[in-house]
């Protein structure tokens, strides 16, 4: 007798690994979805299942003369919509669980947002704080001719995430483009503009995140201006959204980094920290406020909080605390699967990561758009195009919210997962 759908998802229950593991978090949450669709088994099984996953040995000649040999990883989750894309992190704690995870997300993710791409992750076991532009072009450099055959405009477009940036980028294609004997600049994304990126990448995902949040308050009938918005992490993502929401007339109360959190319950000037942090490495010593842990930034009385650094801040020991109204997911995977019915329970409105954080990638994809047709449009024309999907993408899950009667997170892994089951039914299976 073939096993059901529950009990494929029975038996995945039983072996649960914990609900920090990034990949059970994202899992756990397919799950439910799944039983939603009526996914058949098989699909069931497939998409639970990553198509590829490479680990690479990258020996790199440190500027000591020592050679030290780095692990890395490269994992497409699924290709059926399109080749995959997702970005490379240079990080001590990346393990494959969570590079698994976060190509997992990048699947569902394109998919929230009908951007015709597939989902991938690459990580590399690094700490970059403490290496060299010589040693960190080098890395790079092995680490991308070890998973070159993967990579290509047409199967596997990479872009940054946590610690790189856009000159890995430019070393990523230009690798890549060596090897091809011609330059191939949409083999990455978030180049710099020069060599073939778009305007606008760079704050795509923090402008998602303050599309996201006007959307979200003007649903739940809170007004934008003056409310009061914690930012955890002032990274790419964090400092953007708090930049733009401050613009759109919130008061920023809080935002914070690896070093620490700032607090000015008055609210405090986004530019002026930007300066303060470019001088001093980190927003923590800022005068004009006064020190809070990240620890204690997450339960701030405040109106809206954005998650932009890191995965599990959110869990089910501190989500009880929690006094914001809404989260607006920056980071990939920032609430462990635990916290989710707490959340719910205390009525918080979560716009969830594969929803929140899609900016970056839906620019990515007009980045890749605009190399292969050679053709660049305005930071104007970006920005016009990533609202108007933002918007749309917005409220497609919240119709499916409403339609099953789920929060925003279900709704958008079942909306993601439709659309991916969707076109393996279409395509078959090639045996
Ligand atoms: P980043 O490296 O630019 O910034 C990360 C920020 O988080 C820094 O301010 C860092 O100090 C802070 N941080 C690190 N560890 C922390 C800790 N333990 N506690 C508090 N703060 C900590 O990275 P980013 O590109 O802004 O990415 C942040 C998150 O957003 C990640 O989860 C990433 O996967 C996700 N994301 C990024 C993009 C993008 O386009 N950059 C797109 C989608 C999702």
């Amino acid at each position: 007798m073939t096993d059901t759908t529950q009990q494929l998802i029975r038996r995945e229950k039983d072996t649960f690994l914990g609900e920090e593991n990034p990949f059970e978090a994202m899992m756990s949450r397919f799950d439910y979805a799944a039983e939603l669709l009526n996914l058949d088994a098989g699909l069931y099984k497939v998409l639970r299942n990553p198509e590829k996953q490479i680990i690479v040995s990258i020996p790199v000649q440190m500027d000591t003369g020592e050679v030290e040999v780095f692990t890395g990883y490269r994992v497409l989750y699924n290709t059926s919509r399109g080749p995959a894309k997702g970005g490379i992190r240079f990080d001590l704690n990346v393990t494959l669980e969570e590079v698994k995870a976060l190509a997992a997300w990048m699947t569902w993710k394109c998919a929230v947002v009908n951007i015709p791409f597939g989902g991938s992750k690459g990580g590399v076991i690094c700490d970059p704080t403490t290496m060299s532009a010589g040693e960190l072009e080098r890395l790079t450099r092995r680490y991308t001719s070890g998973i070159i055959e993967t990579l290509g405009p047409d199967s596997d477009v990479p872009a940054p995430d946590v610690n790189t940036n856009e000159r890995v980028m430019a070393w990523v294609m230009d690798t890549y483009s060596m090897h091809k004997r011609h330059t191939v600049t949409a083999v990455v994304t978030g180049k710099p503009v020069e060599m073939g990126g778009s305007q606008g990448r760079r704050e795509a995902t923090g402008r998602g995140c303050m599309i996201v949040t006007r959307e979200a308050l003007k649903h739940l009938g809170m007004p934008l201006g003056g409310a009061r918005v914690v930012v955890q992490g002032f990274g790419n993502v964090g400092s953007v959204t708090a930049e733009l929401l401050q613009k759109e007339g919130c008061t920023i109360v809080a935002v914070s980094d690896v070093a620490g959190g700032i607090y000015n319950p008055k609210g405090l000037d986004v530019k002026d920290v930007m300066e303060w942090r470019a001088s001093h490495r980190y927003v923590t010593g800022y005068t004009k406020a006064e020190g809070v842990t990240n620890d204690e930034l997450l339960t701030l009385d405040c109106d809206v909080l954005v998650p932009a650094a890191l995965e599990n801040v959110i869990t089910s020991r501190n989500a009880g605390d929690i006094k914001a109204k809404v989260i607006i997911e920056g980071a990939n995977g920032p609430t462990a699967a635990g916290a989710d019915e707490i959340l719910d329970r205390k009525g918080i409105f979560v716009v969830p990561d594969i929803l929140a954080n899609a900016g970056g990638v839906t620019v990515s994809y007009f980045e890749w758009v605009q190399d292969r047709g050679g053709y660049f449009w305005s930071e104007e024309t970006v920005n016009r195009r990533l609202t108007e999907i933002m918007v749309h993408s917005f409220h497609n899950v919240l119709d499916v919210s409403k339609r099953y009667g789920v929060n925003m997170r279900i709704a958008a892994y079942t909306l993601a997962i439709d659309r991916v089951a969707a076109v393996h039914r279409l395509r078959g299976m090639y045996a």
